[in-house]
């Protein structure tokens, strides 16, 4: 079908009709992504929201079978950063203005180490006087610590569901209870229903993965309804299970491309939800977080996990801004979001617009 006849449908798009975005090339690519940019200056406007991020500890119960981190790497040290640690980054997410922050980790369920997340989110509170927005990415807890954190004052939760595509998420993980894609759905679900604003996500040119599985996961986020999206490529850990894999990828530039689609498509989907410029697409290309952002992504995660934990939270190889410090990352992130004719929304949660639209419709 012509591209022009699939915008005309607005968000009605069939399966097929985003399979057709995403695999555009030359010309329909450059329609593709021009669309999408005047749909993001139109619902979300040329502005650009961080969030410190901060990968906490990358202790994890599961073994999924594209992490680098996960519970089967023996070559890797484990960590967890101290109080002092985690507080410090609070201080320089307000030091930097950058208005919010995300505390991710590894999966852990035990009551000692959720228990000290939910104080850890209340001294963040407490010492930035409630000023910065707190996200977290700890993976699949039971509802009542979910609550319990958002009673603690984190409001966004991120829990990619990595592929939509049960017979491709059965292939990217172990047979066992912990890695059931049913509870990762549920957990989603309890997130929205105690009122966090919810993120999910994939990765994008896994081994398996067709352009069809793609279509139906930006199908999935529209049906889930979310309000924020972090995607990027899936990249090789060579102490992984499904490094094995790693000939019969589709090339660098294939995935490259493919997650620019992905992200275009996405915005043209869902007009006002959250995007991000993923870390990974800075790792294919050295200018990809802003392509990322030309193509429809209006939030970056600053990296500002201390330097001496960075080689043990590589989820994927060259991971970048392993060295880089926190004072250089603002630097240069500055310079490019303002080279690419975009602002920073300083000092700013940088809520979800989908979020704030649904809330109202419920009222
Ligand atoms: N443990 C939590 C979870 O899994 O939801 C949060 C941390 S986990 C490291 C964050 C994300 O890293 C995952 O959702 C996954 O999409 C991504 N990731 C892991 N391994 C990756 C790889 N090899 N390439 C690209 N992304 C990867
Ligand atoms: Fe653990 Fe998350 Fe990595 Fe899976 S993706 S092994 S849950 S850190």
């Amino acid at each position: 079908m012509n591209i022009h006849n699939i915008f005309l449908k607005k968000e009605q798009f069939t399966k097929e009709d985003l399979t057709v975005l995403l695999a555009s090339e030359g010309e329909n690519q450059k329609l593709l992504f021009e669309k999408a940019k005047a749909i993001k200056q139109q619902y979300i406007g040329n502005v650009v929201h961080f969030r410190g991020l901060i990968e906490y500890s990358n202790t994890c119960s599961k073994n999924c079978y594209y992490c680098g981190i996960r519970s089967g790497n023996k070559e890797i040290s484990r960590y967890t950063a101290t109080d002092e640690e985690v507080l410090n980054i609070a201080k320089l997410v307000m030091e930097n203005r950058y208005g919010s922050m995300v505390l991710q980790s590894g999966e852990c369920s035990n009551k000692k180490v959720t228990s000290h997340i939910t104080q850890l989110i209340k001294e963040i509170k407490r010492i930035s006087n409630n000023s910065i927005g707190v996200t977290l990415s700890c993976g699949e807890q039971s509802e009542s610590v979910y609550r319990q954190w958002f009673e603690a004052g984190a409001h966004r939760y991120l829990l990619r569901i990595e592929s939509s595509n049960t017979q491709l998420y059965t292939k990217l993980h172990p047979q066992n209870k912990r890695h059931d894609y049913q509870s990762r759905v549920q957990c989603l679900e309890s997130l929205k229903k105690i009122g966090y604003q919810v993120g999910t996500g994939v990765m994008i040119g896994l081994p398996f993965q067709t352009i069809e599985n793609l279509a139906e996961d930006l199908l999935f986020f529209k049906e889930k309804d979310v309000d924020m999206i972090g995607m990027g490529p899936y990249l090789v850990h060579k102490q992984t299970p499904m490094a094995k894999y790693q000939n019969e990828l589709l090339t660098i530039e294939q995935r490259f491309n493919l997650s620019l689609n992905m992200i275009a498509s996405l915005r043209i989907l869902m007009k006002d939800v959250n995007i991000a410029a993923s870390t990974a697409m800075q790792t294919l290309n050295p200018f990809g977080r802003e392509k990322a952002i030309e193509v429809g992504a209006n939030i970056v995660m600053p990296n500002l996990t201390p330097l001496k934990y960075r080689e043990n939270y590589k989820l994927y190889e060259d991971k970048p801004s392993v060295n880089e410090d926190a004072e250089e990352t603002k630097n240069q992130l500055e310079k490019r979001i303002l080279s690419i004719n975009h602002t920073i929304g300083y000092d700013q949660w940088g809520d979800s617009a989908h979020y704030a639209e649904s809330k109202n419709n419920w009222k």
